[in-house]
């Protein structure tokens, strides 16, 4: 391979961010779980997770490569899925637009963090919001009731970028360890 090219996907893996993930709960529409995994790629999220008891389907155009970098892990049930991430020891928050639910912004994502997203049509389940630890809701002024869920998973992610920025989540002394990089390229075929 050309070593610029190397170079630059170990630059790109360096900066993942393993305890920061998405979990999708039967998000149907393919062109919205590429658009997601495109902004998980552009912040440095290595891997998500889809409950989807069916066989997927993404919309690889509108992924544009990011899919090749983000492993998308499929759960037959949100107790799977959650029972994972809890593993991991991650704060699981599900967006939710519920009167308990709080502003998106005053959340730190520096911790270890999971986000719920929902379907387009009936958001997410009574299952998954009793599984998680807060709803989170980004403020709605306007006459639509909802964002499309790309929309809102774009803009809580670049807050959960924006927090670990600040503290220096990005920086050299905070990258991926170099064998966990060289496990990443190999699972890729590199
Ligand atoms: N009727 C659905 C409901 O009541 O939840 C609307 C679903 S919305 C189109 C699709 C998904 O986008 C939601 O499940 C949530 O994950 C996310 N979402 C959209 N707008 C949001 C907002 N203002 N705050 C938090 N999450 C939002």
């Amino acid at each position: 391979m050309n070593p610029e090219r190397l170079a630059r996907i170990r630059q790109m893996l360096a900066l993942r961010q393993p305890d920061l993930t998405v979990c999708m709960e039967e998000v149907n529409k393919s062109h919205n779980l590429a658009a997601l995994i495109r902004t998980c790629d552009a912040v440095g999220i290595p891997e998500v997770h889809a409950v989807w008891p069916r066989r997927m389907r993404m919309h690889t155009h509108a992924a544009k490569g990011s899919h090749y970098w983000v492993k998308v892990e499929r759960h037959e049930t949100i107790h799977e899925a959650v029972g994972q991430l809890r593993q991991q020891g991650m704060q699981i928050l599900a967006t939710h637009l519920s009167e308990r639910a709080v502003d998106f912004r005053d959340i730190d994502y520096t911790r270890p963090t999971a986000i719920l997203f929902g379907a387009e049509k009936h958001g997410i389940s009574a299952e998954a919001l009793a599984l998680a630890d807060q709803d989170i809701i980004i403020p709605m002024v306007g006459m639509a009731q909802s964002l499309n869920v790309s929309v809102a998973g774009a803009l809580i992610l670049y807050e959960a970028q924006r927090q670990r920025q600040l503290v220096g989540r990005y920086a050299q002394s905070c990258q991926l360890p170099r064998v966990e990089q060289d496990r990443l390229l190999f699972e890729r075929g590199y």
